[in-house]
Formats: C-alpha cells, structure tokens, sequence
C-alpha cells in the first residue's frame, strides 16, 4: 500500500500500483539495459495501452453509445503504442505528414486517421484526402483549400469536421466562432460533392467532465441543423483531456498542503495550480463513463441518451489516458554531492526526457530508486536530481525526493508512468548526447524474465 509521507513527514508521491512495472523492477533487467546502452533509455509496457482501449471501448458499449477511439499519437513518438492501435482496429489522431506516414506504415487504415491541428500544411491536406482521413478543419481557408485544391480524378472527397471554438475558452487560437461556422457550414454545402461533412470537433483544455458534457451536447445540436441543410453531420469528436491518476488521493492532498519552498533545491518554487492533477477521482475511463453520463447544461437527459437520440457517433482523441501505466524512464546517478541537508544526485539525461518542465512545472511522481549494491533500508535521504548538463534550470526533479537509501554512483533511477507526455516530447540531441532509446517489454508479469526488444521505427 502507499505510504503517503516518509517517516518524518516528509511529503511523498508514490505511484499507484502497477505489478507489470514491479515484475520489470525486480527482473534485473533494468540494470543490464543500462549498462547495453551506456545511457538512460525509456521502457514500454504496451499492454497496458490495450487494457487502457478496451475499458474505454466498454464504457462506450455499457452506456450503448456508437463510439470511435482515436490515439492522440504527439503523446509518444514510439512505434508500438501505433502497432498497437492498429492491431486494436483503433484510429490515431496526427498532426503531421510525419506522425501520418508512421500511423499508416504501421497499418493504421487511411480512414481510421483523423487529422487535427491547426493551419495544416497542404501536403498533409493532400495527403489526407487520398487516404481517406478525417480532418478536422480549422479555419476557413483551410476549407477554401480543401474545396478548391483538392486531389481530383479518382479520389474521393474531403472527409472534415469542423471545429469550434469552445465558448468557455474564447483565448483559444484553435476553431472557428459561431459566425465563422455558419460560413462554414454554407460553404459546405455549396462544395458539393468535394466535401463530406461528418460531423463538428473540439478539444479544450483542461481536465473537467462538465465543460465538457456542455459542449458535447451543443456540437450534437450544430450536427442537427447541419442535417437540416443537407450536410451528412453525422459525428462529434471531443478531443482528449481524460484524466488519470498517478498517486493515491491521501498523498496528492497531503502534498499540496504541506510542500513548501524547503522541500526544493534552491528554494525553487512552482505555483501549485500549473501541476497536473496528479491524482482524480474518476480517471480515463472512468471519467469517459462520467461524461456519458453527465447531464449537459440545460438539458433533462445525459449526454449518452442525447447522442443516442440524435444518431451522432461520438469520437475521442486520448493521449496520455491510452498511455497510463503504460512506460518509465531510466538513468543512471552519475555522482552524489552532499549539500546543507540533502543531496544533490546528477544523472545521465536531461530534463527533456521528463517533458514536464514546458509547463512551469516539474514531474512529481517519485522516482524509484534501484541500488547498484544490495543495502540495507536506513531511513530517510532527501535528493534532488539534476541533469548531465551545463544548465543550472536543467534539473530533473527540484524537489527533495525522500529515498528510502542513500543514492550512489551507479545506482538506477526509475521514473514511473512517463509514457503520456513525458518521455519524449521534449527530447533534443542537446549537449550532442544521445536520444534514449526505446525498449518494448511485452507480457511483462507472464513470462519469467521479461523479454525486451527495441521499438520499431520505419521512418
Ligand atoms: C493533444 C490533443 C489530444 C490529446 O489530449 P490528451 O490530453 O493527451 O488526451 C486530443 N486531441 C487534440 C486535438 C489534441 O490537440
């Protein structure tokens, strides 16, 4: 069970348990990997994504909701979780001809893609068409380029949602207004048989189910007077933002009331408000069964009987809720300074594998610590982990982390649960150092030892 403070009260963020992660951690894999690739590398524990995909699936079937999952593919570059999805029959969300050519290349199917981002390239508009993606449309000019550059001959036509700018983030760069919509929509339909319009798209910010039920339910009103225009309307996509959990409740309220300015090197401080929420009630999945659930604003019924009874298929884009408990990221200490209290643990990498820092934040989640030498537990050693690099921001983890030994030279660190986001938006050859590479572990707890191979890239 989780321990919510060390033995001085010291304030601790394990992770929630995860036997696959143990059965990795107790192998003595981790070590040799280390020491095979002379630096940290990142493992996957790609079954964790299929657990993530079917109790999703089934939170759309327990509520009889017709649903397509999307996998927002910028939450991880590596080539399995794709493997995966296009096993799964899943679709995958890209934003780029790159991110395009890697979902197809690994089977995804041209129509199971949907394209988002904003002010696409028309190389990947192009791209899109002829392989029969759906794209989430923009802007206005980018539907002037579809309708008037689009491939001809024997391709078929623009699959597109429009997306909007949600109301309650009115800052947003990303959508189209109600007044940009209706040109839209007009446009649509004067387009004739270059477009199909299936359907309206959002994706806010933020993790609340409420917002967005809200706007769920509106984009399933706009599909209705679509309809009433001739236009196909016929889907909504309310992009990702499904919560997870990283820590137990008990240590992420204990956390957020006692951390303090003493508990970073430096006196480092961030504003507890730019955090991720590292611990909800209801996360991925559940929270998907909570939004279906939920009753829209202003509205008698829950968002699942208002689909149902409109006949409009709901699409999601999750990234990081596919990925829970579905990765880590290892390095190795490479020496150990005493300062007033603490120590100072530098390591192999860079912060640009704990992504975390693009936020105004650091990655709070405890890092294992594996030691090199067998030891005896002694207590509480608070560390703070810095980088192998000539920055003094480029630190891993300002906070004083309370190891339960004290690290060494050698000794490995294990951040748990990075596959979301963390391990390797950010990364750069910086300092000329290596990009860690990526380790598959398949049926991690089944087979005696776990078996390893690295993850495939065609690109
Ligand atoms: C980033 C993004 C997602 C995925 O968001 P998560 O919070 O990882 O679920 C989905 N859709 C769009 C349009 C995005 O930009």
């Amino acid at each position: 069970m989780a321990v919510t403070t060390g033995t001085s009260g010291w304030p601790a963020l394990p992770v929630l348990p995860d036997p696959a992660m143990d059965a990795v951690l107790e192998s003595g894999l981790l070590p040799e990997l280390a020491h095979a690739f002379g630096g940290p590398f990142h493992f996957l524990l790609p079954d964790a994504f299929d657990r993530n995909l079917a109790a999703m699936r089934q939170a759309l079937r327990d509520a009889d909701v017709d649903g397509f999952v999307y996998f927002a593919k910028k939450a991880n570059k590596a080539a399995a979780f794709v493997e995966r999805a296009a096993a799964a029959g899943a679709g995958v969300d890209v934003a780029s001809a790159a991110e395009l050519r890697e979902a197809l290349g690994h089977g995804v199917r041209g129509e199971h893609l949907v394209v988002t981002g904003p002010a696409k390239d028309p190389a990947l508009l192009r791209l899109a068409v002829q392989h029969g993606a759906l794209i989430a449309v923009d802007a206005l000019d980018e539907l002037d380029t579809l309708i008037t550059a689009a491939p001809r001959g024997p391709v078929r036509a623009a699959r597109i949602l429009l997306r909007v700018l949600p109301p309650a983030q009115p800052h947003s760069r990303f959508g189209m207004t109600d007044a940009e919509l209706a040109i839209a929509t007009a446009r649509c339909v004067r387009a004739g048989d270059a477009i199909r319009m299936e359907g309206f798209s959002f994706h806010l910010s933020g993790y609340a189910i409420q917002p967005r039920a809200d706007l769920a339910a509106h984009l399933t009103e706009l599909c209705l007077k679509a309809r009433v225009q001739g236009l196909e309307a016929g889907r909504i996509s309310i992009g990702g933002g499904l919560p997870i959990s990283y820590t137990d409740a008990d240590s992420w309220h204990t956390y957020l009331e006692r951390h303090d300015k003493r508990h970073f090197h430096a006196g480092k401080s961030f504003q507890p408000s730019d955090f991720y929420p590292y611990h909800c009630r209801k996360p991925g999945a559940q929270a998907l069964a909570a939004l279906l659930a939920a009753r829209p604003e202003g509205r008698t019924q829950d968002l699942a009987s208002l689909l149902k009874e409109a006949g409009t298929t709901l699409l999601l884009e999750p990234g990081r809720a596919l990925l829970d408990q579905a990765g880590a990221s290892v390095f190795t200490v490479q020496g150990v300074k005493d300062r007033d209290g603490y120590q100072l643990v530098t390591v192999d990498g860079t912060s640009l594998s704990l992504s975390e820092q693009w936020f105004n934040s650091e990655y709070l989640p405890d890092p294992h610590l594996v030691p090199r030498e067998p030891q005896a537990p002694a207590g509480l050693y608070p560390a703070s982990v810095g980088a192998a690099t000539c920055l003094e921001s480029d630190m891993l983890t300002w906070r004083k982390v309370g190891f339960p030994r004290r690290p060494r030279t050698g000794d490995l660190l294990v951040y748990p649960n990075t596959a979301g986001y963390q391990m390797d938006s950010n990364e750069s050859p910086f300092h000329d150092l290596a990009i860690p590479p990526k380790v598959v572990i398949d049926r991690a707890e089944d087979d005696d030892r776990p078996r390893w191979r690295l993850d495939r890239h065609f690109t």
